[in-house]
């Protein structure tokens, strides 16, 4: 493997910012290693030794874009239509606290902020001095990369900044990597640092892994290794089957993370602290963990009166959850998007002018249906049926 820069040069995320003249500027982490691995970029973070206004005011005359904003750690951000571009000035940090955001202060010497970085493959850059290019990789990656090895910076790593451990895993599956000794270490360092990882971040990194690809076998690591009993001891089980049937039932979708952390004893967190999630989330988990008796719901229509509000992919993990056939509630979901086509509530309460009345029938009419009792198309008839008797 060789540095191939005809064809970096010819990316189309790289093309245009070609033309930038005057600063030098380097592009680095994720975004070199996916450029040497040969895979396609989605961002790109640009470092500059100096950032000053006309760098910023140059990257937006050639993308077109007027706006920008600016975040965190001396951040821009600029969305244009060929993808979105982080620009930051290069910054060196330090940890006051294990697990703590990091303080940050500006270097002026790319080097210095390469070394603060997590892995040895996320800490290059490419020099673009306007239009020469050179990898600076002072740590190693490139040979890393070559050899499939992930490796910490240094060591300590996991204690100043403990979500390197969910990178690492990230990165380990998603490459088929495998760690070096020192990273390998590191793990074991976790009890140092993860139970002061606030929530809010704990989250993000749990929703990063849950859009991935091999999201199980990263998840099952997770769960081996123990590495959410570690930041708070209600994660205290794991169960893998579970989390095989999640891996099959949902998305690949940031929101969802919050379902995959039922195989570690999610019941017994969300229990002490509801309150850290959203609404939308708290609800659909009071769902899941209400306790039922679940002889009464063995029929299409019992389900009903449980989960009539609920997704179909909320429903497919409550069946998991509660042991409940996948055919069952696959069955039941596709009764109840027929019944979406049949007869309204709000339609039979005009029909009949009577609210109380138009209930009864409805409810038996959706009973009847759920249950299979009558098929699509024989509504009508069975309506007029009960109707004399209501
Ligand atoms: P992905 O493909 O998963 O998005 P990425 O490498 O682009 O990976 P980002 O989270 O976007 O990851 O971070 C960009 C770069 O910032 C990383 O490549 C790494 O150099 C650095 N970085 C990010 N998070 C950390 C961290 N927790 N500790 C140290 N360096 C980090």
């Amino acid at each position: 493997m060789i540095v191939d820069f005809d064809r970096i040069k010819g990316e189309r995320l790289l093309r245009l910012i070609l033309s930038l003249d005057g600063e030098k500027f380097y592009i680095v982490g994720g975004c070199v290693r996916d450029l040497l691995l040969n895979k396609s970029l989605k961002d790109i973070d640009v470092v500059v030794e100096r950032l000053n206004r006309s760098f910023i005011k140059n990257f937006l005359l050639i993308f077109g874009v007027q706006n920008y904003s600016k975040s965190q750690f001396l951040t821009f951000k600029i969305g244009t239509s060929k993808g979105i571009f982080d620009i930051a000035r290069a910054r060196g940090e330090y940890y006051e606290a294990p697990g703590k955001l990091p303080r940050v202060y500006p270097v002026y010497d790319i080097v210095k902020d390469l070394k603060r970085r997590d892995f040895t493959i996320n800490s290059m850059a490419i020099e673009f001095w306007p239009r020469t290019f050179k990898l600076i990789d002072p740590l190693g990656g490139f040979d890393d990369l070559k050899s499939r090895i992930l490796r910490v910076n240094k060591k300590g790593s996991f204690i100043d900044d403990p979500t390197r451990a969910f990178r690492a895993i990230r990165y380990r599956h998603r490459f088929d990597f495998r760690y070096d000794k020192l990273t390998e270490n590191e793990f074991e360092n976790l009890n140092r640092s993860l139970p002061n990882l606030s929530f809010a971040r704990l989250r993000n990194e749990i929703a990063r892994v849950v859009c991935e690809e091999k999201r199980f076998l990263m998840l099952k690591e997770i769960g081996e290794r123990g590495i959410l009993r570690i930041w708070d001891e209600s994660f205290n089980s794991f169960d893998v089957k579970m989390l095989e049937e999640l891996d099959r039932i949902l998305p690949r979708a940031e929101d969802k993370w919050f379902y995959f952390l039922i195989p570690f004893g999610l019941e017994n967190y969300f229990k002490k602290y509801p309150y850290n999630f959203k609404v939308s989330e708290r609800k659909i988990l009071e769902l899941l963990f209400k306790s039922l008796d679940l002889s009464s719901l063995s029929r299409p229509s019992g389900m009903h009166s449980v989960l009539k509000d609920a997704e179909a992919e909320t429903v497919r993990v409550w069946g998991a959850l509660k042991g409940v056939k996948q055919e069952l509630l696959m069955d039941y979901l596709w009764k109840r998007d027929l019944l979406k086509n049949s007869i309204r509530f709000n339609v039979l309460v005009k029909r009949l002018g009577n609210f109380e009345r138009a209930r009864k029938a409805y409810n038996l009419l959706v009973r009847a249906f759920l249950d299979g009792e009558i098929e699509p198309g024989e509504e009508e008839e069975f309506l007029r049926k009960i109707l004399s008797d209501l």
